[in-house]
């Protein structure tokens, strides 16, 4: 017993500051918020549109505008990799999520995404937050991202956010996965049984547009086209801290010091 006492005093306060205070070191190899400029493209050119797996960038030589929609985007980097004009980078930032499609697709002088909720919806929610998750066929990385979020390093319990098994005990759904066919009633179901009004959050490329299954015939392209979707999270998967400032905007609103 007191050895247990002495080992929790020696391992001290183990969770996260943030958002009270500093964010958590990023890994060296993260690749956050991408930033574009048009300016710097050859008309000619191409690379980026032809390594990227998914087709989230492309460059439109009669507009001269490069866009890259990050619903779309896994993150992988060979786009900036592939352009020598240095006309796309990823930055660290790790405040990707939107309330809105659109703006999660980049462009010269795009602003950072925000989560707006109405006021009506963001009285309901009040401080708290309770959902119910579903993996509607993803890799299972974005859930082993968003479930890191229940572990001792970062508490999510703390910001009066949890995971039910019911969707009756729930404000709204978490859903992951490109939503494969198979899925499909599950979703709607799983959907019909929260009360309203429920907010809908689509954590990962595949929720928001079909990641990397985009575009096959056993997947939907996304949850948006199943289900009304509130808040987007875009990454592949999302880094736990963006899921989390998601979650946390989604509660506090996107004003609050997140
Ligand atoms: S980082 Fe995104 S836009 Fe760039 S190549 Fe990879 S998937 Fe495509
Ligand atoms: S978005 Fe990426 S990490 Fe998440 S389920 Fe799809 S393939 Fe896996």
């Amino acid at each position: 017993m007191w050895k247990m006492i002495r080992a929790r005093i020696q391992q001290g306060y183990r969770t996260v500051p943030y958002p009270d205070g500093p964010a958590p070191a990023l890994p060296p190899r993260y690749v956050g918020w991408p930033r574009v400029d048009s300016n710097q493209c050859p008309a000619e050119c191409d690379r980026c549109g032809q390594v990227c797996p998914t087709q989230a960038i492309t460059w439109a030589p009669d507009s001269r505008q490069l866009t890259l929609d990050t619903g779309c985007c896994l993150f992988c980097g060979a786009c900036a990799r592939a352009c020598d004009a240095g006309a796309v980078e990823f930055t660290r930032e790790f405040r990707m999520a939107s309330s809105r499609r659109s703006a999660l697709v980049v462009t010269d002088q795009s602003p950072l995404p925000a989560v707006e909720l109405d006021q009506a919806m963001r009285q309901i929610l009040g401080r708290a937050l309770r959902l119910r998750q579903v993996s509607a066929g993803g890799c299972n990385a974005c859930e082993a991202d968003t479930n890191v979020l229940n572990t001792v390093g970062w508490d999510l319990g703390r910001f009066g956010v949890q995971f039910v098994a019911s969707p009756r005990h729930a404000d709204g759904l978490l859903v992951t996965g490109p939503v494969t066919r198979n899925m499909r009633a599950a979703l709607e179901k799983t959907y019909h049984a929260v009360p309203a009004p429920k907010i809908v959050i689509a954590v990962g490329a595949c929720a928001i547009a079909g990641g990397p299954y985009r575009g096959h015939p056993e997947v939907h392209d996304g949850a948006d086209s199943v289900v009304p979707v509130d808040v987007y999270v875009p990454g592949c998967p999302p880094h736990p801290l963006t899921i989390l400032h998601a979650l946390l905007a989604a509660i506090r609103g996107s004003d609050a010091r997140l």
